[in-house]
């Protein structure tokens, strides 16, 4: 046997107990005649002590190993002198009787400690050993909780895991596809499914009315900061429900599992329509966690001799509470913040409203004391508040609004990590027009229904129609969507008449659907939630790379195991491939 126990769960209700453990060398404190090894596996960390009054050979091979060497010590619990109350073994160590090397290490390329000084490149390369960090484990355990409680969650309502090929044709799902040639039928591909999507819908045809699957998805993206090329998703669907069933079990699944991973329970989850969030955020996710949310000043701003505002489609404002006092530079930092192209603003007008009650504005010149008065009335403003406007085209003004005010809600520390708000958008449009392509997309995928009331609409003004889809958002980060599905082949057909699918074209990618849906197809409906990004949210932070073991940084590749690689002459041959300089 290896071990005994793990270097995690000893403490003095063991004193007097013989153990043996086994881990890596965290650090070796050499302190005269005695050696102190703090040794660490998975389960924490546990103190070895070594005397050279015990055993002076004993203390000599101590004193030789060095950082990351595995070992194997047995010895007895005994109390510490010194106890260390923020380690769960921090009153007990071992008086070592025997240590063997197990293995030895390498001088690790940086130093496994929850702040590391490695950088992320060296850290992608070694990430087994990055791996062996507090703040990662932690991570990947997360991950490991957030899994075991979806499968059992689901399964306990009757959800059936099923897995689906990854070995598929492409799914439209508005990326890109990862492509696989097949060695054995020259010239063709498969593709990496960007999600189960299409399976899940025969699934529901074939009768197996709740499915879901952990599952890897392809998307061949140019990456962002926050993208994976592989992610993982909880992907789900059933037969015989409308859209208010699969709020109600979802809803269930999120309170669940904030429940048992994290300990918190949340209310019944509010809802928003899309155009509800966009007037109020200017975002499809907002985050709800903090107020701030927009007020319209067209009205109450016009004809005072301020171009600006006009002229202005949009003229919008923040209440940002307590911040009256904001300096001048703060202000302008604020300024330079919505003035840089990603924001996309063009100015910032600010109002004051004193703590005194008076008010005080950037646009004085135009607006008299009793106009602001008017404002800060329209914006809920106390004194001691500090208003801010833009002004602009509508879209690209609540763009740059929603991002001022993530902006400020992260200055002001509102973005709580522990604090968790869910929030259903509903009602999104159906459709997206593209003018470079000049057609229609589809703004979530071609499988979904529109609003049954706005079905009539598809031959009259597609634009307007509303799609049968939600969103499920934490934390301003769309956690989840999905959709009630069209299952009426007619219905699938036109849509891809609309989305500019010749008929012929249709049959080709999508003949199979369309045919299934011939055979007694029911009502259905379901969600995909970002698993990697739920996780990370739970984790308290928004970037999923450090939320799965073994990521692509951010061009895509693996540095670990050095991919994507060249292959060799012999297997580009059996596929057929030539390579072009
Ligand atoms: N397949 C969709 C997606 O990956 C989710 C869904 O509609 O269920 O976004």
């Amino acid at each position: 046997m290896h071990r005994t126990h793990t270097c995690g769960e000893l403490n003095l209700q063991h004193e007097g107990k013989n153990v043996k453990l086994a881990g890596w060398v965290q650090r070796v404190r050499n302190l005269g005649g005695m050696t102190f090894i703090d040794l660490r596996d998975r389960y924490g960390i546990t103190q070895l002590a070594f005397n050279e009054e015990w055993d002076t050979e004993l203390l000599e091979k101590a004193r030789k190993t060095g950082r990351e060497f595995v070992i194997q010590a047995e010895g007895t619990v005994i109390e510490r002198s010194s106890k260390n109350p923020n380690m769960s073994t921090g009153e007990i160590e071992i008086r070592c009787s025997s240590l063997t090397v197990l293995n030895a290490s390498k001088t690790p390329p940086f130093t496994i400690e929850d702040e590391t000084d490695g950088g992320e490149e060296l850290r992608m390369k070694y990430r087994y050993l990055d791996l062996r960090r507090n703040p990662l484990k932690e991570n990947i355990m997360l991950r490991h909780r957030v899994n075991i409680e979806t499968r059992n969650y689901l399964s306990s309502i009757g959800f059936l895991d099923i897995e689906t090929p990854f070995l598929i044709k492409s799914t439209p799902e508005g990326a890109r596809d990862f492509v696989v040639p097949s060695r054995m039928h020259e010239g063709q591909f498969y593709a990496l499914p960007q999600s189960p999507q299409t399976f899940k819908q025969l699934l529901m045809v074939s009768g197996f009315d709740k499915y879901f699957q952990i599952v890897k998805c392809f998307r061949d993206e140019d990456l962002r900061a926050d993208r994976q090329p592989e992610f993982t998703q909880i992907d789900c669907e059933m037969a015989f429900v409308e859209r208010e069933d699969i709020l109600n079990t979802f809803e269930g699944f999120l309170k669940h599992i904030l429940k048992t991973v994290k300990g918190v329970d949340i209310d019944s989850i509010p809802r928003m329509t899309y155009d509800e969030a966009m007037a109020l955020y200017g975002s499809d996710k907002p985050d709800i966690r903090f107020g701030m949310t927009f007020t319209g000043l067209n009205e109450l701003t016009q004809n005072k001799g301020f171009n600006v505002f006009d002229q202005a489609e949009l003229v919008v404002g923040i209440n940002v509470e307590g911040c009256a006092e904001y300096s001048r530079k703060q202000i302008d930092a604020l300024t330079d913040f919505v003035k840089r192209p990603q924001v996309g603003g063009s100015g910032l007008v600010w109002c004051k409203y004193n703590a005194d009650g008076t008010l005080k504005s950037s646009v004085d010149k135009f607006y008299s004391p009793e106009d602001l008065k008017e404002w800060a009335e329209a914006m809920d403003a106390k004194p001691g508040d500090l208003l801010l406007i833009m002004a602009g085209p509508k879209d690209k003004t609540r763009k740059a609004l929603n991002e001022l005010r993530l902006h400020l809600a992260e200055e002001l520390g509102l973005r709580k990590p522990d604090e968790f708000a869910p929030l259903w958008v509903l009602d999104f449009p159906l459709l997206e027009w593209d003018e470079d392509t000049a057609r229609w997309y589809a703004m979530h995928h071609p499988f979904t229904s529109p609003y049954p009331k706005d079905i009539p609409l598809l031959d009259t003004d597609p634009g307007s129609i509303r799609a049968n889809a939600y969103d499920l958002v934490l934390n301003g980060n769309e956690i989840g969507g999905g959709s009630i599905r069209i299952h009426d082949r007619d219905l699938q057909k036109k849509m891809f008449g609309i989305l500019g699918f010749s008929d012929e074209e249709a049959k080709k990618q999508f003949g199979f659907l369309m045919d299934a849906f011939e055979y007694g197809a029911p009502p259905h409906g379901g969600i995909a939630f970002g698993f990697d990004r739920l996780v990370a949210i739970l984790g308290g932070k928004e970037s999923i790379r450090d939320f799965m073991a073994f990521p692509k940084n951010n061009a895509g590749r693996d540095l670990m195991i050095d991919t994507p690689s060249i292959i060799g002459e012999e297997q580009l041959k059996e596929l057929r491939i030539t390579i072009t300089e």
